[in-house]
């Protein structure tokens, strides 16, 4: 069911074409099926949930298991996509522009959370942090960037005061 717009709210028509395709790369299995229900922000100690890589893609998680925390990405797709300004209380007295807020009602619904990662079997990571529907779709799995070392080389750039 869509979100229904608050009194005050703000819409635009969004363009006919999009600009990307995306894949969804899995699912998110959680507790949750009503957005009511939902944390609005993932807790570490939160239930655990399942997040499941559909093939062709589970050879993508090998070495996942070196890290704690893993910075996930998903499509929260029972978002509106037409909503510019938002009044996020329901009180009709402050509204926010969407970018200015963490709402999954934005043009392109893209959820993140940092999770802690319990366990791994097959092709099922078991996680704790995540705040999203049962179902949401899977965009993408990254290592937390406080604990990640760049595997590459490194760049010129990326040393103080390099180009
Ligand atoms: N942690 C993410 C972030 O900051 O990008 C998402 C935060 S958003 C405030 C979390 C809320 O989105 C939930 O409380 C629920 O109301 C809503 N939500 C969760 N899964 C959704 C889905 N698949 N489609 C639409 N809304 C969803």
């Amino acid at each position: 069911m869509q979100f229904r717009k608050r009194q005050g709210e703000t819409t635009v028509t969004p363009p006919e074409d999009h600009d990307a395709g995306l894949y969804f790369i899995g699912r998110i299995h959680t507790p949750w099926s009503d957005r009511n229900d939902c944390p609005r922000q993932g807790r570490p100690d939160g239930p655990e949930c399942r997040i499941e890589i559909f093939p062709p893609w589970v050879d993508a998680i090998e070495g996942i298991d070196r890290f704690e925390r893993l910075e996930i990405l998903y499509w929260l797709d029972r978002s509106r996509r037409d909503l510019v300004r938002q009044n996020p209380k329901a009180d009709g007295q402050r509204f926010f522009g969407t970018f200015a807020l963490r709402s999954p009602q934005r043009p392109n619904p893209i959820g993140t959370s940092v999770v802690r990662l319990d366990r791994i079997e097959g092709p099922n990571l078991f996680v704790r942090g995540l705040d999203c529907l049962d179902g949401t779709p899977l965009i993408d799995i990254k290592p937390d960037r406080c604990a990640f070392t760049p595997q590459a080389p490194p760049k010129p750039a990326d040393s103080p005061g390099g180009p």
